[in-house]
C-alpha cells in the first residue's frame, strides 16, 4: 500500500492518528486525513491539531450533534464521495466511534481495504454504542491491528481464523503518543501551576461515557462520589461537554474542581502529577499505565483487561458507595508499573511496516 485515507473525528482518534501519521511519513507513505466534524470545540479537536502537529485535515465533512444513526449515515454517504476521489490503497480507521464504523463501511462497499487499529477489543456489553461499531468495523476489515492478546483472543473466540483477514499484534499506539509528547508537554504546559497543584495530591477524573452521562440516577451517583472524595483528596476534573451539559439540565451539583476539557499537554502533566486516576474513559486508563498511576474504572466492564487482572484498575461501577470503596483500595495500593503491557511505544512503527508490505 502507498496511499492510505484515514479518517478521524473524535479526540481519542487526533491522538492516535498523530502517532500513526507520523510513523506513516516516516516510512514514505501517502496519507490523505479527514475529519468528520464529530468532535468540533476547539478544545475537542483544533488543540490536538495545533498541539501534536498533525496535518491539516485535507477534507472536513462538519457532521456532527446528530443522533446516531443520522451522523452515521450521512459520514458515509460523504466519506463514500470523497474516497471515490481520492481512490486510495487502503482506508484506515480507529477505535470504536461513529467515523470508525462508517469509514470502515463506506470503504468496504467499495472494496477498499479496511484497517482497523485497535481492533479486537471487547466490552461484551451490546448496550454501549462502541461495542456495536467496534463488533461490525472489525467483521468488515482486511487488517486488524491488535493492541494486546486478550484482543486477539477475542477474535479467535469470534471464528476470526476462518474470515481471511490479516490479524496483526502491535501493541498500542496511545502509550507510542504518550512517550513522544511527554518532554513537550512538560515544557509548554503550565496547568499545575494555574490550578495551584503543585507537590498536592489530587485524583484526576474524567467522566463521558453514554452509559453514564445519559442515566441521570448514575450520573448523580457518580457525582455524589466524587463530592465525598473530594472531601478528604481534592478532584480536579476536565469534564466532556456532553457531560457538562447534562450535569446542568439535571441540577447534578460539583463540588469538586471541574475544568473545561484540556489540550493533550495538559493532561499528560495532569496525568503525570495526580495520585490517582479515576475515569469512564477507555483511553485514560491506559494513560494512567503510562504514567504509573493507579485508576479506578467508573463501569461495570472495561476493555483493558490486562490491567484489572494485574491490579493497576479497579472496575467500580457508577453507585456512590462502590466507587468510593474502590478510591480507598487504590489510593493506597502499590503497584509495579514496568511491565511491557502495550508495546512500549512501538506500535505505530509496526502498522507503517505492514501497511508497506501488505498486499491483497
Ligand atoms: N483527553 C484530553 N483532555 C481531556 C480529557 C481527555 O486530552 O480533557 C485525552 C486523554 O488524555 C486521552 C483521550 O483524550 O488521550 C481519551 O479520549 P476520551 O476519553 O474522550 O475517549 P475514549 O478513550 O474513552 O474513547
Amino acid at each position: 500500500m502507498n496511499k492510505i485515507l484515514t479518517v478521524v473525528g473524535a479526540r481519542p482518534q487526533f491522538i492516535k492518528a498523530a502517532a500513526v501519521g507520523r510513523k506513516l511519513r516516516e516510512f514514505g507513505l501517502e496519507e490523505v486525513l479527514v475529519h468528520t466534524g464529530q468532535h468540533f470545540d476547539k478544545n475537542m479537536s483544533e488543540v490536538f491539531f495545533n498541539e501534536m502537529e498533525i496535518p491539516k485535515p485535507n477534507y472536513n465533512l462538519d457532521i456532527h450533534s446528530l443522533t446516531h444513526g443520522a451522523m452515521t449515515g450521512r459520514m458515509m454517504e460523504h466519506l463514500e464521495t470523497v474516497m471515490l476521489k481520492e481512490r486510495p490503497d487502503g482506508v484506515m480507521v480507529f477505535g470504536d466511534t461513529n467515523s470508525t464504523l462508517a469509514g470502515a463501511l463506506a470503504a468496504r462497499k467499495l472494496h477498499i481495504p479496511v484497517i482497523h487499529v485497535e481492533a479486537g477489543l471487547r466490552s461484551f456489553n451490546m448496550d454501549m454504542p462502541e461495542e456495536i461499531n467496534r463488533i461490525l468495523t472489525d467483521r468488515i476489515s482486511n487488517l486488524l491491528f491488535c493492541p494486546t492478546d486478550a484482543a486477539i483472543e477475542n477474535l479467535q473466540k469470534e471464528g476470526y481464523a476462518n474470515f481471511g483477514n490479516t490479524i496483526i499484534k502491535n501493541g498500542d499506539v496511545m502509550q507510542d503518543a504518550a512517550i513522544y509528547y511527554a518532554q513537550k508537554a512538560a515544557e509548554k504546559s503550565t496547568i499545575i501551576s494555574e490550578l495551584e497543584l503543585a507537590g498536592k495530591p489530587f485524583v484526576l477524573a474524567t467522566v463521558h461515557r453514554q452509559e453514564n452521562t445519559d442515566n441521570p440516577v448514575l450520573l448523580r451517583s457518580i457525582f455524589n462520589a466524587l463530592n465525598k472524595i473530594n472531601k478528604e483528596t481534592p478532584v480536579v476534573a476536565p469534564l466532556h461537554p456532553r457531560t457538562l451539559g447534562i450535569s446542568k439540565k439535571e441540577g447534578i451539583v460539583a463540588e469538586f474542581k471541574v475544568i473545561e476539557p484540556v489540550g493533550y499537554f495538559d493532561m499528560v502533566e495532569l496525568l503525570k502529577a495526580c495520585s490517582l486516576v479515576m475515569t469512564d474513559s477507555g483511553g485514560v486508563q491506559k494513560e494512567a499505565f503510562f504514567f504509573h498511576k493507579n485508576c479506578v474504572t467508573l463501569r461495570e466492564q472495561t476493555e483493558w483487561v490486562e490491567l484489572v487482572e494485574g491490579g493497576y484498575n479497579m472496575l467500580s461501577g457508577s453507585h456512590d458507595e462502590t466507587i468510593i470503596a474502590a478510591y480507598q483500595v487504590m489510593m493506597t495500593r502499590k503497584n509495579d508499573f514496568s511491565k511491557n503491557l502495550y508495546g512500549a511505544g512501538k506500535a505505530s512503527e509496526v502498522v507503517a511496516k505492514a501497511l508497506l508490505n501488505w498486499s491483497r
